[in-house]
């Protein structure tokens, strides 16, 4: 295990920071403060913070060819415009069901968009599940019986797909066929000691191994999914680290979200950056750009 710093990239703290996502083309790393509906983006090159607010709860989103973000919300999945500022409803899979909203969510490698939903209000076991965003705007469930529907990565060859419902404690694996974008022949690949923390977002590296965040355990761990086996972990300053991606000019630096949410005012004074974002430098083979959406009107 190798013993990394972490740097904070700015002052802001979301209160339930998300979904990292590194663009490079603009050179940005975008993420979410869910509860808020903040969007926010940070430019490498000027450094310069921009946040953008919706009226919903965002719970993921993922970037597109143009300058909209596909994104899962809490009134389902909806277009969000950064530059005018709207939002456009497309399907909204779970509206009987009002105590439910959308969590994490990524594109697979052909930009169909994956995300999953949770009972934000009473956290009932099963009551969410896992969805798939076709190119024709129309949704369909995959996984049925999701509690805390979180992390998802596919393989490089794009065989498998990796999935964490943070109430199993573990990391499924799945057979994907990428023609159809279909799950087969779930099994258990990695479980996770509960005494590490909840596993939370979750993205890879260039050598395929998995780099999972861990809710009030304070680190990222990198893991092997072929043999369940723990590699490498990063410690932070706060407990409640949410998800991670690579970033950065050679997709070596790895960008962490975090959250304040759930933490006592005690807890808020021994962590005060509990909510930042974080960055370790120059972590490993690093990763890959995230896959974009590809609606079947662009
Ligand atoms: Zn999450």
């Amino acid at each position: 295990m190798t013993n990394r710093t972490v740097t904070r990239i700015l002052d802001h703290k979301c209160e339930l920071g998300e979904c990292p996502v590194w663009d490079e083309l603009r050179r940005r790393l975008v993420w979410v403060d869910i509860l808020q509906g903040n969007i926010h983006e940070w430019y490498v090159d000027d450094q310069s913070h921009v946040v953008t607010k919706f009226p919903i709860k965002i719970g993921s989103f993922a970037l597109t060819d143009s300058s909209l973000l596909i994104a899962a919300s809490s009134i389902g999945f909806v277009t969000l415009d950064l530059v005018g500022n709207r939002v456009v409803a497309l399907d909204d899979p779970e509206h009987d069901l009002p105590n439910n909203r959308f969590n994490d969510g990524k594109c697979d490698p052909k930009g169909r968009f994956w995300a999953g939903t949770m009972d934000e209000v009473n956290g009932v076991q099963g009551a969410g599940a896992l969805y798939r965003l076709d190119p024709n705007g129309k949704s369909a469930k995959e996984i049925p019986n999701v509690t805390c529907s979180n992390g998802l990565v596919w393989s490089q060859d794009s065989k498998t797909m990796y999935y964490i419902d943070s109430y199993d404690q573990n990391v499924k694996a799945y057979d994907y066929d990428l023609a159809e974008g279909k799950i087969a022949n779930g099994r258990t690949v990695i479980e996770i000691p509960r005494e590490d923390g909840i596993p939370d977002g979750m993205t890879s590296d260039g050598e395929g191994m998995l780099w999972i965040a861990l809710w009030g355990g304070g680190k990222v761990v990198r893991y092997d999914p072929r043999y369940g086996r723990k590699l490498d972990e990063i410690s932070l300053p706060v407990s409640q680290v949410t998800s991670c991606v690579f970033g950065g000019a050679n997709f070596n630096d790895l960008f962490i979200t975090t959250a304040s949410v759930g933490l006592s005012k005690e807890e808020i004074l021994t962590q005060p950056h509990a909510g930042s974002l974080f960055m370790a430098r120059n972590v490993c083979n690093g990763g890959k750009p995230a896959s974009r959406w590809q609606s079947e009107r662009s």
